[in-house]
């Protein structure tokens, strides 16, 4: 395992729209294990491929601390409700903003083996899965942001969520 570069926002990796996974490879096993690392070790609570340079339709989330979720060719097929917060993003450092998402996800992926999965999340798991399915289709949070994109203050940055 390894820790991989993040790029950063005016890296045109970010702009890209990533082709589907069609197999499981010895390679996208790496990748994978490498951008669980290199989440954890950014204190990031998600992560998509983009991020490090590679365009593939895979993203890694862990909104609790308790392990890190795959999601493989993710796709939101749900959501309700409305939340209203401050979002990050580990390619676009020391900023914050304001962004409305739904409160409630319901989203299909495939998992490592490739098999199918569903997935139900509410609150920051909801607005993980949204920012990290729009890396997947060059998007970035920065162009969702109501008012202003704010500096992170030292004293928030423990509370910050960069996904
Ligand atoms: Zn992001």
């Amino acid at each position: 395992m390894a820790i991989r570069n993040i790029r950063e926002i005016g890296d045109e990796v970010l702009t890209k729209k990533c082709k589907e996974v069609k197999e499981m490879t010895d390679r996208t096993r790496e990748l994978i294990d490498d951008m669980i690392e290199t989440m954890y070790e950014a204190n990031g609570v998600g992560l998509a491929a983009p991020q490090v340079g590679i365009l593939k339709r895979i993203v890694v989330i862990d909104t609790t601390g308790e392990g890190a979720i795959v999601m493989i060719n993710p796709r939101i097929v749900e959501t309700s409700g409305e939340q209203i917060g401050y979002e990050g993003c580990l390619s676009v450092p020391g900023k914050t903003g304001v962004v409305t998402r739904p409160n409630y996800v319901k989203a299909v992926a495939l998992d490592e083996e490739m098999q199918p999965f569903e997935i139900e999340g509410t609150e920051l798991l909801a607005r993980a899965i949204c920012h990290e399915l729009e890396h997947l289709d060059g998007h970035l949070y920065v162009e969702k942001v109501e008012g202003e994109l704010q500096d992170v203050g030292e004293e928030d940055e423990l509370e910050e969520e960069e996904v």
